[in-house]
């Protein structure tokens, strides 16, 4: 699928003049020499060049299954042909209620619910929707404040924006909503070094109850978090963190919203990483991404019996939750989700994620001796390198914005694509990967580190 030089400079000219991107730095639109995807195939991507690059953040966190699925392309066409679409708010789908009743079994606890959205953004913008919603049918219209946490993301609806504290990204605009208010990030990296983990988790936490408390009991809705922050620099929580978040909510009738957009579908080896990983049954579970592999959009939000059972039954007659979209349940998008989770239980990708994540882990840790290597860290098949401009500052303030990008610039070069964060990259690869492509993704990685350098 190669396109020539000249090809591939006229669909850069027409990208900067005609096409503007999510999170465009807009003193730079019109000027980007941005790399041209034709094709794919495994855990790698085709440029217009003719050059193969790994996917290092499996597209956007998402790629699970790898490109050029033909089973994909047979499901998606056959649904197409058989039945593209219908209106989810009067008619129902065989495809849609099949899906529904797959997530409904992969997801714990009671979480038995499936409301149907375009993507992660929507998935969580509904679940903040329906807290609200629910302290309504309870007569508790105050109670509607949302508590997320510094360096969260959770989408680019006005309420899930809103709902991310990106405060370490200077293009970040404010977003904000006044009935969203912040708690610290558990990065374990950002302690004191004199304070032991458990003592920082236990701050952490101790900050939930006390937001709790300043804003009053009566008026917090929801706190909102994800197992693994992901685009806020792979912020894995000391060990039992999440549980004694959930606790403080129980306490104060708060509901504990679970963004699984990332930590889904196998991502940390196991559908969901709530319960698996950090042993926690949340009230409601977002997710997407994975759940497609990317290869058509599609989420959901994904509610407890406990909260369908408080809002619905005889009083609730004739109250609507008025949210929902055209796509909700998108015949298509669903057969791709079910092709999607079939292929992942047939080929135990699952299995493969926990038996190949010490690996991938170790490989991380090697670049721990490159000298501006600050930080590294990661769970299941997410992992951030974070470098600093004099790693041994003990809080360091001044980041190099450029650095990732650098990184990056370096490791494309060389046939890798490993996503920018600031001072930081990211990734989260196919989850197909094997040992001797991890090998030759870290390779590249710390040639790219070091010319970076
Ligand atoms: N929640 C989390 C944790 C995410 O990482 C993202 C996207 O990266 C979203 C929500 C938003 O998902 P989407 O981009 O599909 O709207």
């Amino acid at each position: 699928d190669k396109i020539n030089e000249q090809g591939t400079q006229v669909f850069r000219k027409k990208d900067n003049q005609f096409y503007l991107h999510p999170w465009e730095d807009l003193g730079s639109f019109g000027g980007n020499d941005r790399t041209v995807a034709v094709g794919g195939e495994g855990i790698y991507l085709f440029d217009s060049e003719g050059n193969k690059l790994i996917d290092g953040p499996g597209g956007m966190w998402c790629t699970q299954i790898g490109y050029g699925r033909e089973e994909m392309a047979d499901a998606i066409a056959g649904q197409v042909m058989r039945s593209p679409y219908y209106s989810p708010f009067n008619l129902t789908s065989d495809i849609s209620v099949l899906l529904a009743e797959k997530l409904a079994r992969l997801t714990p606890g009671d979480l038995n619910t499936v409301f149907f959205t375009t993507g992660g953004s929507t998935a969580v913008d509904s679940a903040l929707r329906l807290v609200a919603f629910y302290n309504n049918c309870k007569g508790r219209p105050n109670k509607k404040r949302i508590i997320s946490r510094k360096d969260a993301y959770h989408g680019s609806t006005y309420l899930s924006a809103s709902a991310s504290g990106k405060t370490r990204d200077k293009n970040y605009q404010d977003f904000a909503t006044d009935i969203i208010s912040f708690i610290d990030s558990p990065n374990p990296f950002r302690k004191p070094r004199a304070m032991s983990v458990e003592e920082f988790r236990d701050l952490k936490v101790k900050e939930l109850e006390d937001k709790i408390l300043e804003l009053g009991p009566d008026n917090v809705a929801a706190f909102i978090a994800e197992p693994v922050m992901a685009s806020g620099g792979v912020v894995v929580p000391p060990v039992g963190y999440h549980r004694m978040c959930l606790d403080v909510c129980r306490k104060y009738d708060v509901l504990y919203i679970s963004d699984e957009v990332v930590t889904g579908f196998g991502r940390l080896g196991h559908w969901f990483a709530s319960e698996e990983v950090f042993d926690i049954i949340p009230d409601i579970i977002t997710c997407a991404k994975g759940l497609t592999s990317g290869y058509l959009p599609l989420g959901a939000c994904i509610v407890s019996d406990k909260l369908m059972a408080e809002m619905g039954g005889e009083q609730a007659k004739g109250v609507i939750f008025s949210n929902g979209y055209t796509y909700s349940g998108h015949p298509v998008a669903c057969a791709a989700a079910l092709k999607n989770i079939e292929i992942m239980e047939r080929e135990n990708i699952l299995e493969h994620v926990r038996e190949i994540e010490p690996y991938f882990l170790s490989k991380v840790k090697e670049l721990e001796d490159i000298p501006i290597v600050g930080n590294v860290r990661g769970q299941g098949l997410m992992a951030c390198v974070e470098c600093l401009l004099n790693p041994e500052e003990e809080s360091p303030l001044e980041l190099d914005y450029e650095m990732g990008s650098r990184i990056d610039s370096q490791c494309q070069a060389m046939g890798l694509i490993v996503r920018p964060v600031i001072n930081m990259n990211v990734m989260s690869p196919p989850l197909i990967i094997t040992r001797e492509q991890i090998d030759e993704m870290f390779k590249i990685l710390r040639r790219g580190i070091e010319k970076a350098m």
